[in-house]
């Protein structure tokens, strides 16, 4: 083997193991119902789950793999997308849809002692509970068996505190 065959082969090692890890570590969600673990093995990046989205909240993500941009809207649960995929990567509608939830981080604007409720204001599921405290505005909390994941919090919070991430 010559030297540029070495480089080649390390080159393709590295990608494979940043791959790999990507995959391994990856927080954030693909879509609902599909089989995250195995998202980037068995999706082909046909992007056809792309224009399928009525909310326009999927777009391609890191690599090239479908995401959706919480940024640009909720995600209404309503299945079209694993409809559009022609690769096997979703489940039946009928099983649970992901175990993405909303995270809130400390640039919440309530830890800084400024009032604010606006992503309480946009969940339909009453996810998130103000807690009256002493000395400082009520704090938002998650009740993570009550979130769906939805992302109705994310595009409406002031200083992007909250990510929807898998747990
Ligand atoms: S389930 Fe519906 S709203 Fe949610 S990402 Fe898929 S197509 Fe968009
Ligand atoms: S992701 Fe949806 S269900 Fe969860 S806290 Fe935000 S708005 Fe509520
Ligand atoms: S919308 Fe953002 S800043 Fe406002 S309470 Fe919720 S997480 Fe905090």
């Amino acid at each position: 083997m010559d030297g540029g065959d070495s480089v080649t082969n390390q080159s393709i090692n590295t990608s494979r193991r940043q791959l790999f890890t990507r995959r391994q570590n990856s927080e954030y969600p693909h879509l609902p119902w599909a089989k995250q673990a195995q998202f980037t093995d068995l999706c082909t990046q046909c992007a056809k789950c792309i224009p399928s989205c009525p909310e326009h909240i999927i777009q391609p993500g890191d690599g090239g793999f479908p995401t959706i941009n919480f940024q640009k809207g909720e995600c209404i649960f309503c299945y079209q997308c694993a409809q559009a995929c022609p690769e096997s990567l979703f489940y039946a509608q009928e099983e649970p849809v992901w175990t993405a939830k909303a995270i809130i981080n400390d640039s919440c604007i309530a830890k800084q002692n400024v009032e604010c409720r606006s992503c309480g204001d946009m969940c339909d599921t009453q996810a998130i509970r103000f807690k009256l405290a002493v000395g400082t505005v009520a704090q938002p909390n998650i009740i993570t068996d009550d979130c769906t994941g939805c992302g109705a919090c994310v595009s409406v919070c002031p200083t992007n505190a909250i990510q929807i991430k898998l747990t």
